[in-house]
């Protein structure tokens, strides 16, 4: 088994995180935390590989669905598009396409302890109205699900983490040429990983 300190995820700053100058900011967040760049380049990507990335899990177009038809449920309203998900994740993914082509993104490979789970923790929810105090989404942008739609438009959330173990693995190899990951040793991780902190006093 993967020991979980080598758990590796993806993080894409999406092009309204490059345009408000958040590239420093949001790596800080996950260089302070313990966690190791492994890989990371700056790109226009172009709407094949959006909808690719996007469709790599063949339940993210289900899931997506379900998400925005429970969120109108949930103030006792009725989904303006559709009650079936994959007509809803259709017209998503159509946005999606045009917002995250709309500029230059950063991708990077993340790699430590719970990667996955603590890079989606940092970052918050989906919608940035009910996204965490503290977290990147929480933090930095105020958009929600009722403004998106009434602009019809994405709704526009910074960046992208990986959902899962699973998910991670697949969209770095969308995204990274295995010689594009490097593999080094950060000094802090004796301290982070170390069974022993008996080298700190010599
Ligand atoms: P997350 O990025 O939190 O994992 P999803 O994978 O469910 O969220 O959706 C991918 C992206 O699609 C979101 O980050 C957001 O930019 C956009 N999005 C998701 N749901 C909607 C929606 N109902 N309306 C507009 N945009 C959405
Ligand atoms: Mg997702």
């Amino acid at each position: 088994m993967l020991h979980p300190k080598n758990e590796r995820t993806l993080v894409v700053i999406k092009p309204d995180g490059v345009e408000r100058s958040l590239v420093g900011e949001i790596i800080r967040r996950f260089e302070r935390v313990g966690l190791k760049i492994v890989a990371m380049k700056m790109l226009v990507a172009d709407q094949e590989f959006v909808k690719a990335h996007y469709t790599l899990d063949s339940g993210w177009m289900k899931g997506v669905g379900e998400k925005s038809i429970k969120a109108y449920i949930d103030q006792g309203k009725k989904h303006p598009i559709s009650d079936d998900p994959l007509a809803v994740a259709e017209v998503i993914l159509r946005k999606l396409r045009s917002y995250i082509t709309a500029g230059p993104v950063v991708a990077m490979v993340i790699e430590g302890a719970h990667a996955v789970k603590i890079v989606r923790k940092l970052v918050g929810s989906t919608e940035p109205l009910s996204s965490d105090v503290g977290t990147i989404r929480g933090d930095f942008v105020l958009d929600s699900y009722e403004m998106s739609d009434l602009d019809d438009r994405s709704i526009r959330n910074l960046i992208h983490a990986s959902g899962s173990v699973a998910e991670a693995k697949r969209e770095i190899a969308h995204w990274f040429k295995p010689d594009e990951i490097i593999e080094y040793r950060h000094v802090q991780e004796e301290i982070l990983y170390g069974p022993n902190l008996d080298d700190v006093l010599g």
